[in-house]
């Protein structure tokens, strides 16, 4: 299943890379290459003018984030962390914890918020996390973390927006 998603995220992403990559030039960028994989699909221009640079090269070019830099750390009150790309909820505050890594890190996402792939780019084979809606680049999940679910989603603060409980409701 995972082999299948990287696969299939491989395919979606290589025309983008590659056509970044040798003329660096937004604008030919072809709008349709995403579009089979996920709900919300933009060119790279338009995700470069709706997101801050921070966000853009977390959620849009898989980078990561300094340990440590993102206020969403020390967030502690109830609510919900939404995708900074289209706002769709990803995380409750219930499943946060103090993991001590320097990425707020949650023990489990939102039911159907998020999607996984195999990420081979450092240290061998990790797990990768992305907004099931737009395929934006969100943490990783590794198996170290607390109960109930053993899990460890570590996540960039800058691929997240928190919105408290108490507004909007
Ligand atoms: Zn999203």
């Amino acid at each position: 299943m995972q082999r299948r998603l990287f696969l299939a995220a491989s395919v979606a992403f290589l025309p983008l890379a590659l056509i970044g990559c040798a003329t660096g030039a937004d604008e030919l960028l072809d709008q349709g290459s995403t579009s089979e994989r996920f709900e919300v699909t933009r060119t790279e221009a338009e995700w470069r003018k709706l997101l801050t640079p921070d966000q853009f090269r977390v959620l849009r070019k898989h980078d990561t984030e300094r340990p440590g830099s993102s206020r969403l750390n020390d967030e502690h009150r109830s609510g919900l962390y939404h995708c900074a790309g289209c706002d769709l909820p990803v995380y409750s505050s219930t499943a946060k914890f103090e993991s001590g890594t320097g990425w707020p890190s949650f023990t489990a996402p939102l039911e159907n918020a998020v999607g996984t792939s195999v990420d081979r780019s450092l240290f061998g084979e990790r797990i990768e996390v992305h907004c099931r809606r737009c395929g934006g680049h969100l943490g990783h999940v590794f198996d170290d973390g607390p109960k109930p679910t053993g899990k460890r989603y570590c996540m960039n603060g800058a691929a997240m927006v928190f919105k408290p409980a108490t507004e909007g409701l």
